[in-house]
This record gives C-alpha cells, sequence and structure tokens, in this order.
C-alpha cells in the first residue's frame, strides 16, 4: 500500500510516480498545472464497492459533479456504473463519454423546463424530485410531450452526518430534499399525475462522512416510509441513499466501502427494492492530485511563501471550505533546508492559498503535488484573473494521455464583444 492517500503514487527513481508515470516526465511534456489521475486508482474505488454490493439487487450511479472529464465518465461507464447528474450540461457529457441515458438519475433543485425536457427526450432512469413545485412542473411537462417521466422524491431524513456545515445536506435548514413529513403527501399527489411514474425514494445527506451510522439512521427512516407508502399501495422499486462517503485527506480514517455498506445492506436483507448509491468523492478523490511548480519562494517576517502555478481559481477547496490537501514535494530530497510554508497561488485575493504552513524541502522551478484533488478540483475550477484552466491528464500503466488540453486565453474571450460604434 502507499504511504500517500493517493494510492498508486509512490517514489521512484526520479521522484514521485503514479502507476508507473514519472510526475517529472508528465510536468515537462504537459507543463502545469496539470490534473493527475490514475485510471487504477480510481478502477480500484469502484470495484471496492461492486464487489461489496456483489449479490445484492444494487446499482451504483457515479456522481458527476465529482468530476466530469468525458475520459473519466467513460471508464466509468466502462466499469457498468450509472450517473448522477445535475445539470443538463452533465447530462450532454454522460452521453457524450458513452454513458447511456437509460442509467442516469437526476438530481438537483433547481431543474429547468428545458433541462426536463432534455433528460424526457434522452428517456433518463430517474428524476430525483426536491420540491411540490417540481413535482408539478415535471408532470406538467412529461404530460405535454406526451411522457411519463419516473420519478424519486428527494426526502430530507433530518440527521445529522456530522461533516462540514457547507456539505452537510440531509437537516431540515437545507435547502435539498422535502422535509420527511410532507413526503407521504406528495407521494399520494404524484401518484395521482398522469405524466408521472412513481419509481423510487431518494435521499443524500451529506459528503465527507466518515461514520455509517448517520447514513443508516436514515435508511431507518426512508424504509419505514416505504412500508407506510406501501400500505396505501405506493410501491418503490428502488431505495437511494445518496453518495457521501469520505476518503483520506490528511489522517482521516474513513470506513472502506465494505465496512460503510454493511449495516445498510444488513437493512436491504429480504427487501426487495434495489439498493441504489451515489458515490463521487470515493470514487475518484484520492485517483487525482494537481501537480504545480513552485515560481518563488519569498521569505517573510512571519511567514515564508511559497507562490506556485496552481492557485484558488485551479484548486476551490481550501479557499472555500478551509479544506486540507497533503502537499508533498515531487522531488524528494532536495539541497535546501526544511521550512515551513504558506502555499498560495498568483491569484489577487488574500484567500489564494492552497495550503497552510507546511513543511517542505525545496527550490524554486521544483515540482508539488497537491494529493486528494481528484474529486471537486478541476470541476469546480474557474477562470478567474483570466486563467486559463488546467491540463487533465490520465495515467494508465506506464501510459498516459491528457484527457483535456489546457485551455488557451483567447477561449476565455471567445464570445465576448466590445460595443460597434460610440
Ligand atoms: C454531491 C452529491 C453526491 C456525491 O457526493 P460525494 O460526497 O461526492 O459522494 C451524490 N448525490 C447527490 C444528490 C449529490 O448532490
Amino acid at each position: 500500500m502507499s504511504a500517500y492517500p493517493n494510492p498508486t503514487l509512490h517514489e521512484g527513481p526520479n521522484g514521485l510516480e503514479l502507476e508507473g508515470v514519472s510526475l517529472v516526465a508528465l510536468a515537462e511534456r504537459h507543463g502545469t498545472p496539470s490534473y493527475v489521475y490514475s485510471r487504477e486508482a480510481l478502477s480500484a474505488a469502484y470495484r471496492a464497492y461492486a464487489s461489496a454490493l456483489e449479490g445484492h439487487r444494487a446499482r451504483i450511479f457515479y456522481a458527476v459533479k465529482a468530476n466530469s472529464n468525458l475520459a473519466v465518465l467513460n471508464l466509468f461507464a466502462r466499469l457498468g456504473a450509472g450517473f448522477d447528474i445535475v445539470s443538463g450540461g452533465e447530462l450532454s457529457r454522460v452521453l457524450a463519454a458513452g454513458g447511456k441515458a437509460g442509467e442516469v438519475v437526476f438530481s438537483g433543485v433547481g431543474k429547468s423546463a428545458a433541462e426536463m425536457r432534455q433528460a424526457l427526450e434522452a428517456g433518463i432512469r430517474c428524476f430525483n424530485v426536491e420540491s411540490a413545485a417540481e413535482l408539478e412542473r415535471l408532470a406538467a411537462i412529461a404530460a405535454q410531450m406526451g411522457k411519463v417521466a419516473p420519478i424519486a422524491l428527494r426526502v430530507n431524513p433530518d440527521v445529522d452526518p456530522k461533516t462540514h456545515p457547507y456539505i452537510s445536506t440531509g437537516l431540515r435548514s437545507n435547502k435539498f430534499g422535502v422535509a420527511f413529513d410532507e413526503a407521504m403527501t406528495l407521494y399520494r399527489r404524484a401518484a395521482t399525475l398522469p405524466g408521472l411514474e412513481v419509481s423510487g425514494i431518494a435521499c443524500h445527506i451529506g459528503s465527507q462522512l466518515l461514520d455509517p451510522a448517520p447514513v443508516a439512521e436514515a435508511a431507518d427512516k426512508i424504509l419505514g416510509l416505504v412500508d407506510r407508502l406501501a400500505a396505501e399501495g405506493i410501491a418503490l422499486d428502488h431505495i437511494d441513499l445518496g453518495g457521501g462517503l469520505g476518503i483520506r485527506y490528511k489522517d482521516e480514517t474513513p470506513p472502506s466501502p465494505a465496512a460503510y455498506l454493511a449495516p445498510l445492506l444488513e437493512r436491504f436483507s429480504g427487501r426487495s427494492e434495489e439498493i441504489c448509491l451515489e458515490p463521487g468523492r470515493s470514487l475518484i478523490g484520492n485517483a487525482g492530485l494537481l501537480l504545480t511548480r513552485i515560481e518563488y519562494l519569498k521569505p517573510g517576517v512571519e511567514k515564508n511563501f511559497a507562490v506556485v502555478d496552481a492557485a484558488m481559481n485551479d484548486l476551490a477547496r481550501p479557499a472555500l471550505y478551509d479544506a486540507f490537501h497533503d502537499v508533498v514535494a515531487v522531488c524528494p530530497g532536495s539541497r535546501g533546508t526544511p521550512q515551513r510554508y504558506e502555499i498560495v497561488g498568483p491569484i489577487c485575493e488574500s484567500g489564494d492559498f492552497l495550503a497552510h504552513d507546511r513543511e517542505l524541502n525545496v527550490a524554486p522551478g521544483e515540482l508539488l503535488a497537491l494529493l486528494s484533488a481528484g474529486a471537486y478540483g478541476m470541476t469546480m475550477s474557474s477562470n478567474y484573473n483570466t486563467r486559463p484552466r488546467a491540463a487533465e491528464v490520465m495515467v494508465d500503466g506506464n501510459r498516459s494521455w491528457l484527457i483535456r488540453e489546457r485551455e488557451q486565453v483567447a477561449d476565455l474571450y471567445r464570445g465576448e464583444q466590445v460595443l460597434a460604434a460610440d
């Protein structure tokens, strides 16, 4: 096993390697900053879920928002995953990557009429409906199109996932899902609407969960509701328990997929419903890293700064959630003396940091890797400060593939116009 949270990262003769590929060589070939992913790591993460679910009526819907590169989606499709999407754009990506519409579930609180039409036209597997108003809109649009929309209600089980407030989604105070007590009424209503076919129930209580207990508690509440619905003649075919399993960024010890799923599978034994899951972070987070080069070392009175060529526009999580990403020198055993550094980017914001107070032994021009950056890295990136977004590379054994070209500056103002005349 690797000493790093990225399982296929290890030391080679010329510094760190992901699988069999040298990060120094990748930086030379593709430049920096670049996101680098390991095919083996994402496949192993998927297989851990798949083997835990073997023998059960179960389905994995990869949460596209974690990392939506077409190559990533294509690999998950080939491994057998369906997809959890939150926009029409993500649906287009899934289809462009070779995913099947019939294996897509559509979550999100703000689905537009156009997105509903797009998804109905494509024939997705299920809409996870998050409000009464959305239910009515979807029923009307489906009826207009002469289609029937398969639906699940996303129910808010009001359990505390004990994670960061920005990524907890299952509390009554969150914007997500319909209140638990409202669900019965909405299911009864849905069952009467001709444009809808009641298919399942969904919940998603939060992200970066390190304890299986809150999800099991949510499952108990959901199963109770499913049984009450069945008693009224509203039978559900699938129960979607969302995503949320956490990963190791620093010293967390998340349960394995098998340990996380065990209490859930126990609750499903003897039941006929399909169990659906929507993992994102735990499938791709530790398969990826962000490769960046040190531009300057800047000693300060109170703090030393390592100014790197990646910034908060490339990796927003530290600035957004104060998230921790391990930072490692790509070529260990440098000539300098170890120092503590603030790792910061070139963006004109004091909040533009990637890591605080890290001991590194590095020189200007050297490469750093920000680990555990495969999920919510590239997908949350922006062009702030007119910075082209990073390249993305997939490593596969001894080979590597450029899976997204680095953006060009001209791409960034394509579509903009100056006023025609005075
Ligand atoms: C974000 C999200 C997921 C994935 O969450 P992870 O923590 O990345 O596993 C799954 N389902 C829904 C509805 C989401 O919003």
